[in-house]
């Protein structure tokens, strides 16, 4: 690109740019059509207060949203080849790359960041619906994958926020292919048994729906988020049949067995680092443990596992029971030999 694109024009465009006008103080519900004043919407997570409609929020918003205070750490997100198709429909792919990039931002439709969510450790992945529909070309599987890689090097739990319209077509079969890419991904998450949570929003279709975002070790989604691999016309012109209330929305996904939790934004950090403590089991200071206790294996365990003919627990084994309500961790050696001779001669 020439500096006339590069330099002139953004100058130009910065010098024009209007002042923000009354009019954009103030934002309209999409569901319930009051006026909200953009403080009180901002105050409230772009959660309309009036009718509780989650409105779409980009990676940035997640971010703050979403990781503790001050343990946010950016990824920078890997290069891909830029549109290798040469591709063009009634504008240059190339061209619709550099207009979402300048109107977003970002790099592409997938952000990354490390830190830490409730004191859990975690790796978020955010789609930003904003840059292209959040949809998914190399570049997003790509990041995805290095995302992946991150959590596993950091031993975090890794979070996928999704918003995407499905594959980006403009990719042709490169997109598609990030469907197994990102699948494979996790299979690096899982062979490390670290957890993969997936927050699904508003909304997640096509190619996004059909890999990653359905995959989730716990999966949670926002109130009323559209979720779903085809639209809704498609499917009833396809099946000839009306479609039920409520039909792909999260509550219905719930009812369903699709979905896990549906959260509302306010509580959604709380719910994700419950999760994320309960799985990454980092929140042990609040179980009173007794001390680590070096004792034979008790000879009722051994008979009990004969008994059942199962082998016997292994020695040294870490065994912890509930007693009286508290926690109770013991530490087995070995088989005390004099105890386990007298219980073969006198079993009761
Ligand atoms: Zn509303």
């Amino acid at each position: 690109m020439s500096w006339l694109d590069n330099y002139v024009r953004p100058r130009i465009q910065q010098l024009v740019r209007r002042a923000p006008s009354p009019q954009d103080l103030w934002r309209q519900c999409d569901d319930c059509a009051q006026m909200i004043f953009h403080r009180d919407l901002e105050q409230a997570m772009m959660v309309c207060p009036n009718c509780g409609n989650h409105m779409r929020i980009g990676a940035e918003q997640r971010f703050k949203l979403l990781l503790d205070d001050g343990s946010r750490e950016d990824m920078i997100m890997p290069e891909v080849a830029l549109d290798p198709l040469k591709f063009r429909d009634q504008k240059r792919y190339t061209d619709r790359l550099k207009d979402a990039h300048n109107k977003n931002g970002a790099g592409d439709a997938l952000k990354a960041a490390s830190g830490t969510i409730e004191g859990a450790p975690a790796v978020v992945a955010v789609l930003d619906f904003s840059f292209m529909g959040g949809s998914m070309g190399a570049a997003v599987g790509a990041g995805f994958l290095a995302a992946v890689q991150k959590a596993v090097e950091n031993k975090a739990g890794f979070v996928a926020v999704t918003a995407s319209g499905g594959a980006r077509m403009q990719e042709g079969i490169l997109s598609l292919m990030q469907m197994p890419r990102t699948v494979a991904a996790l299979g690096l998450l899982k062979d490390a048994g670290l957890p993969y949570i997936t927050v699904l929003t508003d909304p997640t279709t096509g190619g996004v729906s059909a890999s990653f975002a359905m995959l989730g070790d716990v999966a949670i989604a926002e109130p009323a988020a559209a979720i779903g691999f085809a639209g809704q016309r498609v499917i009833k012109e396809t099946i000839g049949q009306t479609l039920p209330d409520g039909f792909q929305r999260a509550e219905y996904l719930l009812d369903h067995g699709m979905l896990d939790i549906v959260s509302p934004r306010d509580e959604l950090k709380a719910t994700v680092g419950r999760v994320l403590n309960l799985l990454l089991q980092t929140e042990v200071e609040d179980e009173p443990v007794q001390e680590l206790v070096i004792a034979p294996l008790p000879v009722e365990a051994v008979i009990a596992a004969e008994e059942q003919g199962e082998a016997p627990p292994p020695t040294d084994t870490e065994v912890t029971s509930l007693e009286d309500g508290v926690f109770v961790e013991a530490k087995y050696s070995e088989v005390d030999p004099e105890a386990a001779k007298k219980a073969d001669e006198d079993p009761r």
